[in-house]
């Protein structure tokens, strides 16, 4: 395992180290281990502390002030401390959402959204390059999965968007990881970024505020229960039986609904957390009131909160989205049988920002950055 764990944390060198050996990636370690790290150096053990500390304030070797110039070389020629740089952002005009291309070490590019909420500042942030479940209705899926992301790169997305927050005075909040990719498809190192997340003089995001959306990768909820980790756990459900939901979604070919609310039965009874389901509405599949019905009828009595989107059309795909008026009466009948359910408010309508929309780019180093201006 120790070995295994090395080997993780080994990152090949980006472009701009092509050619020369593996530099480790510092931003995915515990304080504990970034320690044992500085004293296999030669370092002292509490320069293991600074560095850490250094890097969960967003700062890379250069800025750690209380390191001398020669430290900082020497830790430069061995490893990483950031691991993801924000290329491109773009700000809505409407409510101040940013979208953000943040580019990884190897040329890869994920996209991340930071909304302002009046109880404060979320990042939803990608956990792997592209993603292979396939969902219909999802611009994420459109390549199919590139590589996972490390723990130090989702991490990394926080602390590239601190630096962004911080002439504003302002800071990330709340997490949610409903970017590109399956979280729980890249189990073990999203376990590690959400362990990091707690670490005493780490960012110190609290876990409660952290949110993670699947589609329902069944065993790996129980793993998730087990973890202790007080995430909410968001199910992208889409459909009120596995008939409709085979049409979009094909994980839903290989775990019926009946085992994922049994599996979010259990993810509530050991977390005390509600557990909350995401349906967007597909105009002609899922979003009449027959089916309203039907998933109100499948949600009776659980500890559960439905968000409902109005599907946000991608250009590549057929769905169509629906009228507020469908909206409305869908939410009307689930409250009706006393169903927790609202309509999630759409932010940065205007920059492509919304969930569904977040897109894989890949910048090759030769090029300029106008490689990136697809960032819509
Ligand atoms: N793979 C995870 C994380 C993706 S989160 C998951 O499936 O939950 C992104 C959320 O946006 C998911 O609920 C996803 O189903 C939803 N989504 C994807 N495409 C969408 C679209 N075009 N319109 C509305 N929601 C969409």
């Amino acid at each position: 395992m120790q070995d295994e764990e090395k080997i993780q944390r080994t990152v090949s060198g980006g472009p701009e180290t092509a050619g020369a050996a593996a530099k480790t990636e510092l931003a995915g370690m515990t304080e504990a281990e970034l320690t044992a790290w500085a004293a296999a150096q030669g370092l002292p053990a509490f320069r293991g502390k600074q560095v850490f500390e250094w890097i969960h304030r967003g700062e890379d070797f250069d800025g750690m002030t209380n390191l001398s110039k020669e430290v900082r070389e020497k830790l430069k020629e061995t490893a990483v401390a950031q691991c993801a740089e924000i290329r491109l952002s773009r700000k809505s005009a409407l409510d101040g959402t940013v979208k953000f291309l943040f580019a990884l070490r190897d040329g890869n590019c994920v996209e991340g959204v930071l909304m302002r909420y009046r109880y404060g500042v979320s990042l939803c942030i990608s956990t792997q390059v592209g993603c292979r479940m396939g969902c219909r209705f999802c611009a994420s899926t459109l390549d199919g999965r590139v590589r996972d992301l490390t723990a130090g790169e989702m991490l990394g997305e926080i602390l590239a968007a601190t630096r962004y927050l911080r002439p504003e005075g302002e800071k990330v909040s709340h997490v949610v990881l409903m970017g590109s990719g399956e979280p729980l498809d890249n189990y073990d190192e999203v376990i590690r970024f959400l362990r990091l997340l707690r670490e005493e003089n780490g960012v110190r995001i609290s876990l409660r505020n952290v949110s993670l959306s699947t589609c329902g990768i069944v065993p790996r909820i129980y793993d998730l229960a087990k973890e202790n980790l007080p995430v909410t756990l968001c199910i992208s459900l889409h459909a009120p039986n596995d008939r409709i939901r085979r049409q979009t979604m094909p994980i839903a070919n290989k775990y019926a609904i009946r085992e994922i609310l049994e599996a979010c039965r259990h993810y509530i009874r050991v977390t005390g957390r509600r557990v909350i389901f995401e349906y967007a509405l597909v105009d002609g599949l899922n979003a009449g009131e027959a089916e309203a019905r039907e998933l109100a009828g499948l949600l009776r009595g659980m500890q559960c909160h439905v968000n409902l989107i109005p599907l946000n059309e991608v250009k590549e795909r057929q769905l169509k989205g629906v009228s507020e008026d469908t909206v409305r009466a869908f939410l009307k009948v689930l409250q009706e049988r006393h169903i927790s359910a609202t309509r999630r408010r759409e932010m940065g309508d205007d920059i492509e920002g919304a969930c569904g929309q977040l897109r894989r780019k890949t910048i090759n180093t030769s090029r300029s950055e106008a490689t990136c201006e697809s960032l819509t």
